[in-house]
């Protein structure tokens, strides 16, 4: 079973319409040299996606998925025949994958084997989500463009998902007072309790203007921006002098035809503040190697949580994805295909 891409969407995509689960029962690869075919055990399912679901002919930092083929992710998947000796069969391996059962791989320089996959014991989601992209997206840019010194306040909106729940920890344990933003009270509840967020808030409960002004009397120094629109707006009232906004997404906007226009730009100027966009493969080379390193030995030490959503099988993807643009998910939204 795959999950092939159909029609673009122009707000939000619809399963059956934009992307429809299809068996092939004739799947029977012959494989060429140096192709590898896998059996998918885990794959990622996030934001950045939607973007992926547009015509060819726009530019954009990613290709956009081929109407007919089976959309991609980052997976976590075993080698079960190989025609290339960096990859034998039996290994773990971090790549590229199909939404699928089964993906035929050819030699791709973002394909890597995890070399302790088996012996961790930690989740195998865990290499697509806080040990992997989203992992690495929290840490490098909360570093690089945060700039977060002990003593100061961060605002993180989307703060129980993948990118959010790790930031809100990595700031706490740097020093800082942080106050997030979701939308339920069961994620407020999770953000409070258990990820040891300072203060947090269902912003569909009541408006991010009225809570920063309650929770944040001073101002907040850093906003890690995942959500944009109005939660943007309210942020840069709040922000003091010199303050940093990291420019991660903006999700409220991703499948709207009619994008919600800020109306307090002018704070930037007159308060000093930086805002900077990023995409994560641009710090990877920078930043992967102590990422990975100290996200790890905080994680295997339970130092930090980190909430994984899984859906399961590959049939339920298309929903889990439209499900995770909404805020069904709580916590990293990943696919289970398969056991090791
Ligand atoms: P999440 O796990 O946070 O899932 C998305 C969440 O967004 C939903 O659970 C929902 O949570 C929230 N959301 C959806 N619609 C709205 C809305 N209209 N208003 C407010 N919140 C909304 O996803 P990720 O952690 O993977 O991604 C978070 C952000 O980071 C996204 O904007 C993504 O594009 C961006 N990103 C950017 C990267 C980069 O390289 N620049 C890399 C990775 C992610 P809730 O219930 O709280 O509303």
């Amino acid at each position: 079973t795959s999950v092939i891409y159909l029609a673009h969407p122009h707000e939000f995509p619809v399963v059956g319409e934009h992307f429809a689960a299809k068996t092939n029962k004739d799947f029977n690869p012959v494989l060429k040299d140096g192709e590898i075919l896998v059996r998918n055990l885990v794959f990622s399912l996030d934001p950045y996606m939607r973007g992926k679901m547009r015509d060819a002919s726009k530019a954009s930092y990613s290709a956009a998925f081929e109407i007919g083929k089976p959309l991609d992710a980052r997976g976590v998947a075993e080698v079960i025949e190989s025609k290339n000796s960096k990859y034998p069969v039996g290994s773990i391996i971090h790549a590229f994958v199909g939404w699928e059962e089964y993906t035929v791989l050819p030699d791709l320089p973002t394909t890597r084997i995890i070399p302790d996959a088996r012996e961790s014991k930690l989740p195998l989601s865990s290499y697509v989500g806080v040990l992997g992209m989203p992992g690495l997206t929290a840490y490098a840019s909360l570093k690089d463009i945060g700039k977060p010194k002990a003593g100061e306040t961060i605002f993180i909106s989307a703060a129980s998902g993948a990118v959010g729940q790790l930031a809100g920890q990595l700031a706490k344990a740097w020093g800082l007072t942080t106050i997030g933003s979701a939308g339920s009270d069961e994620k407020v509840d999770y953000l409070l309790k258990e990820v040891g967020f300072d203060h947090a808030f269902n912003y569909k409960k009541r408006s991010t203007h009225e809570a920063l002004k309650e929770l944040a009397p001073k101002g907040i120094d850093i906003y890690f921006e995942n959500v944009g629109g109005e939660t943007l707006e309210a942020a840069l009232d709040h922000l003091n002098t010199h303050g940093r906004i990291i420019a991660c997404g903006m999700i409220s906007q991703y499948n709207t035809r009619q994008p919600y226009g800020v109306k307090n730009l002018m704070n930037v100027v007159s308060k000093r503040l930086t805002i900077r966009g990023f995409i994560v493969a641009d710090f990877h080379e920078q930043y992967f190697e102590d990422f990975y390193r100290d996200v790890k030995a905080l994680l295997v030490n339970k130092k930090i949580v980190y909430r994984v959503d899984e859906a399961k099988g590959v049939a339920a993807a298309p929903e889990a994805f439209v499900g995770m643009l909404n805020g069904k998910n709580f916590g990293k939204q990943v696919v289970h295909v398969a056991d090791l």
